[in-house]
C-alpha cells in the first residue's frame, strides 16, 4: 500500500554497522565500534547494580509521568516539572516537535550537515526544510536567521553538532535569540552537553526564563552510557511542554529506563571520569591527527570529524577489516571524512596506527 507522498523519496535509517555482524563478516573476534559516540566507558555501576531490583513487576504499565525521574531532573536543573518532557531518546522528543508544530505549509530551518532526525521527522509531517551549510563545521547563524519567514515555526540547532562536533556559544547563541522572532522555536539539541570543555558554557537552562520559544533537548544516551535504554528529555516553557506531553505517547518510557536514568544522574563520579578521558583521549588523538596531517573540526563533544586525502568510506573499510567500526563522511552526507568516536587510551593509540598504516599506503596516488 502507497504511503504519503513524501515517503516515495525516503529510506530507514542506516545504522553503523553492528559488532556481530562484522565479526561474522571479517572473521574478526574482536570489534571496537566508534561509530555512535557511545561511551567507551560503559555506563555507572550503580545503574547496574539497581537494575536486578527492578525487573519484579513488568506486567505493570509504567508512570508515563516518570514522576520520580522529572522530580529529580528538575531539581537538578533548577526548572519547573512541567517544563519537562520524556522521551524514548531525545530522537522521539524531535519526532513530538515535529508532529506538533509541523504540517504542510510550514517550513523549518536547519543546519547540513547536521543530526538527520529533524529533516526526516519534519518531512513525514509535510513541511518544507531549508538546509542552511555549515563553515569550518560550525552553523552559520545570520543565514539561518535570514531564511526565517512567515512559514518558519522551528529552527534547529545543534551544539555541539554531529558530526561536526563545534559548539554555538553562549554570546553567538544569544545574539541568535535576541534576534529569531519569539514565534518560531528554537530548538537547541545538546545531545553532547556534558562533554562541553568550557564549563558547560552556554548554561543555556538560565535562558529558558528570558526565551519562551527556546526548547532544550538532551539524553541520557551519550555521556550518561544509557544509548540502549532510551531515555532522553526536552526542557521548554511549560506552555510548550504542555503541548508536547499531549502529543506524546502515554507509556513512552519504562520504570527500568526511568529508574536508570535517576540512579545515573546521581552518579557524578562517573560523568567526571567519562568527561575527564574523553578530553585527555581526545586531545591526544588530535595531536595524532596534526603528526598525520589530517584536518579536523573543532569538536567539544566525543568526537571528531577527520578530513582525509580519500573518500571516507575508503578509510572505513579497512578499519573495519582491522577490526574498528568508525562512521563515514559518504554516510553522514559530509564526504572524504570520517567520524570517529573518541574512544579509551588503548583503543584510540590501535586505532592511530591503523589510520598511520592507511595513509602511508595511500601516498602519492
Ligand atoms: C545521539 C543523538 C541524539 C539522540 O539520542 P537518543 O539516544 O535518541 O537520546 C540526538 N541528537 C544528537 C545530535 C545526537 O547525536
Amino acid at each position: 500500500m502507497k504511503a504519503k507522498q513524501v515517503f516515495q523519496d525516503m529510506s530507514p535509517y542506516t545504522p553503523g554497522k553492528q559488532i556481530e555482524e562484522v565479526k561474522k563478516e571479517y572473521g574478526l573476534t574482536k570489534i571496537i565500534k566508534l561509530a555512535s559516540n557511545e561511551n567507551p566507558f560503559g555506563y555507572s555501576n550503580k545503574v547496574k547494580e539497581e537494575i536486578p531490583k527492578m525487573i519484579d513487576h513488568l506486567e505493570i504499565y509504567p508512570d508515563g509521568y516518570a514522576a520520580a525521574l522529572r522530580k529529580s531532573l528538575a531539581h537538578k536543573l533548577n526548572v519547573g516539572e512541567k517544563q519537562l518532557i520524556f522521551g524514548c531518546g531525545s530522537d522521539e522528543v524531535v519526532d513530538i516537535i515535529c508532529r506538533t508544530y509541523l504540517e504542510k505549509g510550514t517550513n523549518t530551518i536547519m543546519a547540513t550537515p547536521s543530526f538527520p532526525q529533524y529533516k526526516h521527522n519534519a518531512l513525514i509531517q509535510g513541511a518544507e526544510i531549508v538546509e542552511i551549510p555549515l563553515v569550518n563545521g560550525y552553523h552559520n547563524l545570520p543565514e539561518m536567521l535570514k531564511a526565517v519567514n512567515e512559514q518558519t515555526k522551528v529552527v534547529w540547532l545543534c551544539s555541539p553538532n554531529n558530526p561536526t562536533g563545534s559548539l554555538i556559544n553562549k554570546d553567538t547563541l544569544v545574539s541568535f535569540l535576541e534576534k529569531c522572532p519569539s514565534n518560531v522555536m528554537v530548538v537547541l539539541d545538546e545531545a553532547y552537553y556534558e562533554y562541553i570543555e568550557t564549563s558547560n558554557d552556554p548554561n543555556s537552562i538560565n535562558l529558558l526564563g528570558k526565551y519562551k520559544n527556546l526548547v532544550i533537548l538532551r539524553t541520557f544516551s551519550k555521556a550518561y552510557g544509557l544509548a540502549n535504554l532510551r531515555v532522553g528529555y526536552g526542557v521548554a516553557s511549560e506552555e510548550i511542554a504542555t503541548y508536547l506531553n499531549i502529543t506524546r505517547g502515554p507509556f513512552n518510557t519504562t520504570s527500568i529506563s526511568q529508574m536508570s536514568a535517576l540512579t545515573a544522574l546521581k552518579d557524578e563520579t562517573f560523568l567526571q571520569n567519562t568527561y575527564q578521558e574523553n578530553l585527555v583521549n581526545k586531545k591526544a588523538f588530535m595531536s595524532a591527527c596534526d603528526k598525520m596531517n589530517l584536518n579536523y573540526y573543532d569538536s567539544e563533544a566525543n568526537f571528531l570529524f577527520v578530513q582525509l586525502p580519500t573518500t571516507g568510506d575508503e578509510l572505513f573499510e579497512y578499519l573495519l577489516t582491522k577490526g574498528f567500526i568508525v562512521r563515514s563522511g559518504e554516510a553522514l552526507g559530509h564526504p572524504n571524512g570520517v567520524r570517529i568516536t573518541i574512544g579509551s587510551k588503548e583503543q584510540m593509540d590501535e586505532l592511530q596506527s591503523y589510520m598511520r598504516q592507511f595513509l602511508a599506503s595511500h601516498k602519492g596516488e
